[in-house]
């Protein structure tokens, strides 16, 4: 949310091309409106991210982040780019298609809670109302090409959750642990017991991810600690795997606090809803991409990301069908992954998802 000089930019950009109306329903959040010419149709919606990560750029490139610590290392600054990209293309032919498209620039994909809810929340949604929205997201490729759009149908990226989990048992010394509640103890059984949820509670037909990223407590090797700390993330694609694992983290800590004496808060933080792809908007890109690019830049990959992306949002707050696809970005010498402080994407990617979008966007129009 701190995108300030960004969404400036873009805003006078917008108001450059000569779009119908620039809104800020956020303070660094940023929708043009651009209606065609040939009357009134369906409204489609493509979404940005605009934000940027807290890392420190090592690329080496001519232009590299001027701001210390703060980098485009997930490749936000390219779809911004894009989609700016996509709305002077359809700005200068909007006498050939009827309907409306709507460019959201959305900030704050890449910190929690995301700005996609605070879109919706701000209407962004409606007048006009989107009847379906489209979102790319770039991706440095295995094999360096370049302009492929990666295209698939169902869930496509993870729900995510975060958990913060305090372990409170009783301090003592460590040659009289019977008067002592052990909090390191507690905790070690929870991490093993919390690993049993995605191998003995999800149904194996579905999937979900089980991550502890941090465990701390204790203070000297001879005291008994009353403290110990435990985060984690989870992810799945569905409701259901959602809910067990919600449910059997709550029981475990239940359990495992009574088993050894501790009392066990449990901090749940709802994270991003797993992107779904609407088969009939993904149709409709292949088309798309297709007639623009060639069908030799039009991929069906056969796995889903176990990544999580506030694009969901915009369908599972609203109803309204949506799309989302990576597009392959090329890569530096050496290919790293996103957020990575060398990573590096080919430009040319630009022009690709350019042409490509603005192509899928009329095809839903004209459909
Ligand atoms: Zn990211
Ligand atoms: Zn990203």
């Amino acid at each position: 949310m701190q995108e300030i000089r960004t969404s400036a930019i873009i805003r006078s950009e917008l108001e450059k091309m000569g779009m119908d109306e620039v809104l800020s329903p956020l303070p660094t959040g940023v929708v043009g409106i651009l209606h065609g010419g040939k009357g009134t149709g369906k409204c489609v919606a493509m979404r940005a991210d605009i934000d940027a990560l807290p890392v420190e750029e090592e690329t080496g490139l001519p232009f590299s982040s001027q701001t210390s610590g703060i980098m485009h290392a997930c490749g936000h600054d390219l779809h911004t780019t894009m989609l700016l990209g996509v709305a002077r293309v359809l700005c200068r032919m909007r006498d050939s298609f009827a309907g409306t498209v709507k460019f959201i620039f959305q900030p704050s994909e890449d910190t929690m809670p995301g700005g996609a809810r605070a879109m919706v929340a701000a209407g962004v949604m409606e007048n006009p109302h989107v009847d379906a929205i489209y979102g790319i997201h770039v991706n440095p490729s295995e094999d360096g090409e370049v302009g492929t759009m990666n295209l698939y149908k169902g869930y496509f990226t993870t729900a995510v959750d975060l958990f913060d989990i305090d372990v409170n048992g009783k301090a003592g010394h460590g040659s009289a642990p019977h008067t002592a509640d052990d909090a390191i103890v507690a905790a070690g059984y929870l991490i093993a017991a919390l690993q049993q949820i995605v191998s003995r509670r999800v149904d194996p037909m579905d999937t979900a991810v089980f991550t502890i990223g941090t465990m701390s407590g204790g203070s000297a090797v001879n005291i008994i600690s009353g403290q110990a700390k435990i985060a984690g993330v989870s992810r799945y694609f569905t409701d259901t795997a959602r809910q067990t694992v919600l449910e059997q983290v709550d029981r475990i800590c239940d359990g495992i606090g009574t088993a050894f004496g501790c009392r066990i808060d449990v901090k749940k933080t709802e994270g991003y809803a797993a992107t779904f792809n609407d088969a009939a908007l993904v149709d409709v890109a292949e088309a798309g991409i297709r007639a623009e690019l060639g069908a030799d830049k039009c991929r069906y990959i056969d796995k889903p990301f176990s990544g999580s992306e506030d694009f969901s949002f915009y369908s599972r707050l609203t109803g309204t069908p949506g799309a989302f696809f990576m597009i392959d970005a090329g890569h530096g010498k050496d290919r790293v992954s996103l957020h990575n402080a060398k990573c590096v994407f080919s430009e040319e990617v630009i022009r690709y998802g350019v042409a490509g979008m603005a192509r899928v966007l009329l095809t839903y129009l004209e459909q």
